[in-house]
């Protein structure tokens, strides 16, 4: 039992919502169709460090494309932001998740949120061996969850056997010269930062760090430059939901980013980050649970960024 106010609101989410069974696993990684289709968790973390809880909170999952600013914004602290914009660029695509959509005169990605992007910030991290690389991957987000993640051996398996279309993107970036090194490795990599295992409460604490401004509330460790994480939610918010993006931003209207391992992480800047997660999806690849318990809670605690109420 809490007496928290805030905690007894995400019971009442939970309870609202666990009715809730629209969608379906992701069967694309066969290693994602284990996964538990009731499990629901809710965290509210603020930018000073309160965390407030509810449901299967400490349940670990692959975080997936969450991944995915995070390690944008690591590329960016690596090469700067010169270097990197020549490699992905900023627009909106409206495109699918896993689209083999490149620029046609740059060839660039349209954004780092999409597949094509996401795995141009993977090979743009700087290390001397693909182990090297995934290893400061891991490190940077333990550094924003506060603690030592893992890997999930059995996703990054499943997901290395039977992800050729994404080996197709890393194949067809090194063919523009938009990745440097070798394909297969970049996606190795990229299938590593996919299965790095996270529970709803570290997501909460990650995005907590983005709403602080880069510095994590929990540890005090100043992680990432404020105009890295301006950029990181400047594209959360026009790319953070790929093609549902438009539809998000007007119902829920909170920078935010989805994972087919059903997590999703919305951050407030200066405020908080609200973390969901509950792996059945809706045609998007994000969470359908999550997107409905958003809806409501942005429209009950009247955090859409655009009002001014
Ligand atoms: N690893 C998954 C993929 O690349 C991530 C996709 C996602 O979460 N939308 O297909």
């Amino acid at each position: 039992m809490t007496n928290s106010p805030i905690e007894k609101y995400l019971e009442d989410i939970y309870k609202r919502f666990i009715k809730n069974n629209d969608g379906q696993l992701a069967d694309y990684i066969p290693e994602l169709a284990t996964v538990d289709p009731d499990r629901f968790g809710l965290v509210l973390a603020t930018a000073d460090g309160q965390v407030y809880k509810y449901g299967d909170t400490s349940d670990e999952f692959t975080i997936q494309s969450i991944s995915k600013p995070f390690t944008y914004g690591l590329a960016i602290s690596d090469n700067g932001f010169d270097y990197v914009d020549r490699k992905i660029d900023v627009e909106a695509s409206g495109d699918a998740y896993n689209e083999i959509s490149l620029d046609a005169d740059t060839h660039r990605p349209k954004n780092a949120m999409i597949n094509a992007g996401a795995i141009t910030s993977t090979s743009l991290i700087r290390a001397a061996s693909s182990e090297e690389r995934y290893e400061r991957i891991r490190e940077f987000f333990s550094k924003f969850a506060a603690r030592d993640l893992s890997l999930d051996q059995a996703v990054y398996n499943s997901e290395l056997e039977t992800g050729h279309r994404n080996r197709a993107i890393a194949w067809m970036l090194k063919n523009f010269d938009i990745i440097e090194g070798n394909p297969e490795e970049v996606i190795r990599s990229y299938f590593e930062q996919c299965s790095t295992l996270v529970s709803t409460e570290d997501l909460a604490i990650m995005g907590a760090t983005l709403a602080n401004n880069g510095v994590n509330p929990i540890s005090g460790e100043e992680i990432l430059d404020p105009s890295i994480v301006e950029r990181i939610l400047s594209v959360m918010m026009t790319a953070g939901m790929y093609d549902g993006a438009g539809d998000w931003m007007t119902s829920v209207g909170i920078p935010a980013k989805s994972g087919v391992g059903g997590g999703i992480l919305g951050v407030l800047p200066g405020q908080l980050a609200i973390a969901v997660f509950s792996p059945l999806l809706d045609r998007h690849g994000s969470s359908a649970r999550g997107v409905a318990a958003f809806e409501t809670i942005s429209s009950d605690l009247n955090l859409h960024i655009m009002n001014v109420n």
